[in-house]
């Protein structure tokens, strides 16, 4: 047979766009007509309408994901001489919003085993100087956010959640991105809600926050030309608004099928003996932004999915810690073991919904013949 391209991309946005392209070529044509191109009314809709879907939360739109995190902590009056303290395992952007606000990223350790933010270490890395708890619920499924919550409420600490890519997840039902004070979404084209450009959200159920995001994200104004705070220039344009609002009735569809995806790959590749599934709960709802497994031999295995056009890829290669750009956490290799290890072990595997059930039956092909050489 021969293999011109990938069998099996490993995302495919065409698909969607085809499926949903009359409904949100439409809704952006009411934007021409409405002529308010920034923070318009469409923009309110959307809020009004993520808000509600998230069970009656404040939400603030504005440009990106990573803006959310760092309106987030200027929200929060973070700056020079506080401690921010977040994981080494997740998109660069979670971290380096920490040194942007002024502040210093503390990393604590995953839970072994585990994508996530370790509770126990974080109990340890508190400091007087903590002024705020970052942890990231990552591939769509969630960190221990009850027993981090927990712990910062214990010491009056606020935690905003990065939902970037867990947007429809739920721990014991309740939404991820609605434990902490606020809650950061970006809807990057590739997110399970993704706009068609840049865009991203906070949530909270504290008024007084929500209304200081509105201000921060419009330099800091509180009148007209007249500024109370440096704040930035992140708002959220209409059309991208409008093109959110149109797909936000089909996420949870999207991420069923996600799941089944899953659901699927976990049947199919639970008897490979040097493969490990990510971990799942009943009490988690995940949504599958990602689907990560492990394996000791993954550079091996990552040049045979090539080789059979399987498409895939490593998130993360490299932890936060030692990032240059994270100098200042002072951190040197070894000091991070589970996310160190996490980084070597990591490969995700297509999973967008419309993946195909013959392109993942491909993929599952694919893994077992790579098992069968090595045994
Ligand atoms: C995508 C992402 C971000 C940043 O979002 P942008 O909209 O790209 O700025 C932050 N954190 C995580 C975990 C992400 O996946």
């Amino acid at each position: 047979m021969r293999r011109t391209s990938l069998t099996v991309p490993f995302f495919d946005l065409s698909r969607q766009c085809a499926e949903i392209r009359s409904e949100t070529l439409g809704a952006i044509e009411g934007v021409l007509d409405d002529q308010a191109f920034v923070l318009g009314p469409g923009v309110a809709r959307f809020e009004a309408a993520l808000g509600e879907h998230l069970g009656g939360v404040h939400a603030v739109g504005c440009n990106s994901g990573t803006d959310a995190l760092l309106l987030s902590l200027l929200a929060l009056g973070i700056g020079p001489g506080d401690e921010v303290i977040t994981t080494p395992f997740s998109f660069l952007a979670t971290a380096t919003v920490i040194p942007r606000a002024g502040a210093k990223p503390v990393f604590v350790d995953l839970a072994p085993g585990t994508f996530h933010m370790n509770p126990d270490a974080l109990q340890a890395a508190i400091t007087p100087r903590t002024k705020a708890i970052l942890p990231v619920h990552l591939f769509g499924s969630a960190c221990d956010i009850e027993s981090i919550v927990l712990i910062a409420d214990h010491c009056s600490i606020p935690v905003v959640e990065d939902v970037a890519q867990a947007l429809g997840t739920k721990v014991r039902n309740r939404p991820t991105g609605t434990f902490g004070r606020l809650g950061c979404f970006s809807f990057y084209p590739t997110k399970n809600l993704g706009a068609f450009g840049d865009a991203g959200a906070i949530v909270t159920s504290d008024a007084r926050l929500e209304s200081r995001l509105r201000t921060l994200r419009v330099h800091g104004q509180t009148g007209r030309y007249h500024s109370d705070a440096p704040g930035m220039n992140s708002r959220l344009d209409s059309i991208q608004a409008a093109v959110l609002l149109a797909k936000l009735p089909h996420l949870a569809r999207w991420n069923e099928a996600r799941r089944r995806h899953a659901a699927f790959y976990r049947a199919a590749l639970a008897e490979i003996p040097f493969l490990s599934l990510p971990e799942e709960t009943s009490d988690i709802y995940a949504t599958y932004h990602q689907f990560v497994v492990r394996a000791e031999a993954r550079n091996a295995l990552a040049e045979h999915l090539n080789r059979r056009g399987i498409g895939h890829a490593v998130y993360y290669p490299e932890p936060l810690h030692l990032q240059p750009a994270l100098a200042a956490s002072g951190l040197r290799p070894g000091s991070m073991p589970e996310a160190e290890k996490a980084c070597r072990e990591v490969l995700a595997l297509p999973i967008f919904p419309e993946l195909r059930e013959s392109e993942r039956e491909e993929v599952v092909l694919a893994i077992r013949e790579f098992s069968a050489k090595r045994s």
